[in-house]
């Protein structure tokens, strides 16, 4: 898929803006602080139904202006959708794709599909089992409506008992019927997710050891380690592993096990990639795991997401620069860079320069 236009009024520091894409190479170039993030940061909206950065929506509306309009064309193999967002001082985003409302943002992601990389991509291997998660969850969710249905309601009954834990050790009590009840709404969403999880993981380790292998000639390894410790992930075995952990969560007042829990386990030639990895072989693995995700939507969708690199030229060797450029060659991809020189172009690739936030062709 690729996109063909985008156009913003009143989005981060642009008043009004205009872009029109090549379906290969785009380079978004300029000096730092000019607004070239804000252009990645507006087409990722557009498939995940929020910022990638933004702590509220409120941010997106250029200040001193009411609503911030943006509006994205961009096509699949099938056929051509037309996109339009209003997002409001209150937060709220109103989004239609073909003149037809969408009541829930989170169906964007059925249409368009991105993959963002940027420097922060390292958190993927060094930082918390959260990051990991995330990266899991953003993917399958793009392309399983179901999966994120499941975690939805996972979350809401995790809620659930968690206040109920809190309420337990309060009174004192360590008993109450409505343990085994939220026990087993966890149970039910939590094997579709594992289920899911773990089928990730599989073609993530593939794709993502085959990169890394032919980067740097590392042997890279992505395990899936569930917060349930049950080789059986059916509702009933993890049911039952929940309940036999019931007085341990009483005693602690809170979930401690569980896909809350899940995490990635990632090794480079055998070691454990967050404690021994270099920052090399931790920004390559990183890297083969973005690419990898970019695969995997691809293996499902059977089009490859429009890859969007923010500023992360910069940060790669020559080596790892070049397999990168040949890997997207046949690929849409909005690159952001202060240095067009880092960035490999032909006749196809089409720049912008951004200027305080105005495109400059
Ligand atoms: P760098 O190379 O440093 O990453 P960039 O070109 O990617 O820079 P962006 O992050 O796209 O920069 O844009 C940052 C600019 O946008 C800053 O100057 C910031 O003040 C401005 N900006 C951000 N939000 C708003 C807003 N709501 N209204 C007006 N300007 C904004
Ligand atoms: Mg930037």
């Amino acid at each position: 898929m690729y996109i063909k236009r985008l156009s913003l009024r009143s989005f981060r520091n642009y008043e009004a803006a205009e872009l029109e894409f090549s379906p290969l190479t785009n380079v978004i170039y300029g000096n730092n602080a000019q607004g070239k993030t804000n252009i990645l940061e507006a087409v990722y909206l557009f498939s995940q139904g929020r910022s990638h950065r933004a702590k509220s929506d409120k941010e997106l509306i250029r200040f001193g202006d009411e609503f911030a309009r943006l509006s994205l064309d961009f096509r699949d193999s099938e056929r051509s959708y037309g996109c339009n967002m209003q997002i409001a001082k209150n937060g709220r985003k109103s989004v239609s794709i073909n003149h037809v409302h969408i009541m829930k943002l989170s169906k964007l992601m059925n249409y368009l599909n991105v993959v963002m990389f940027s420097p922060e991509d390292l958190e993927l291997v060094k930082g918390s089992p959260s990051a990991r998660r995330r990266f899991i969850d953003s993917s399958v969710s793009q392309l399983y409506p179901a999966y994120l249905a499941a975690l939805m309601d996972y979350n809401k009954a995790l809620a659930q008992k968690n206040s109920l834990l809190k309420a337990l050790r309060a009174k004192g009590s360590r008993t109450d019927i409505m343990l085994s009840v939220w026990n087993e709404q966890l149970a039910q969403n939590g094997s579709k997710i594992m289920e899911a999880r773990a089928g990730f993981t599989k073609f993530i380790n593939g794709a993502a050891a085959a990169v890394q292998n032919e980067i740097s000639g590392e042997t890279l390894r992505i395990g899936y380690r569930p917060g349930v410790r049950t080789e059986d992930r059916s509702p009933e075995a993890i049911f039952e592993y929940l309940s036999s952990k019931e007085s341990r969560e009483i005693d602690m007042a809170a979930s401690m096990y569980g896909v809350q829990r899940d995490d990635l386990d990632i090794s480079v030639n055998g070691c454990e990639a967050r404690l021994f990895g270099s920052q090399g072989q931790q920004r390559t693995a990183a890297l083969s795991m973005k690419i990898a995700q970019a695969e995997y939507i691809k293996s499902i969708k059977g089009e490859y997401p429009v890859l969007l690199l923010d500023d992360i030229m910069s940060e790669l060797d020559i080596n790892r620069r070049m397999y990168l450029s040949e890997r997207i060659r046949d690929k849409q991809v909005l690159i952001t860079s202060t240095d067009t020189d880092l960035i490999d172009k032909d006749t196809d690739t089409r720049l912008f320069r951004i200027e305080n936030g105005t495109v400059i062709n």
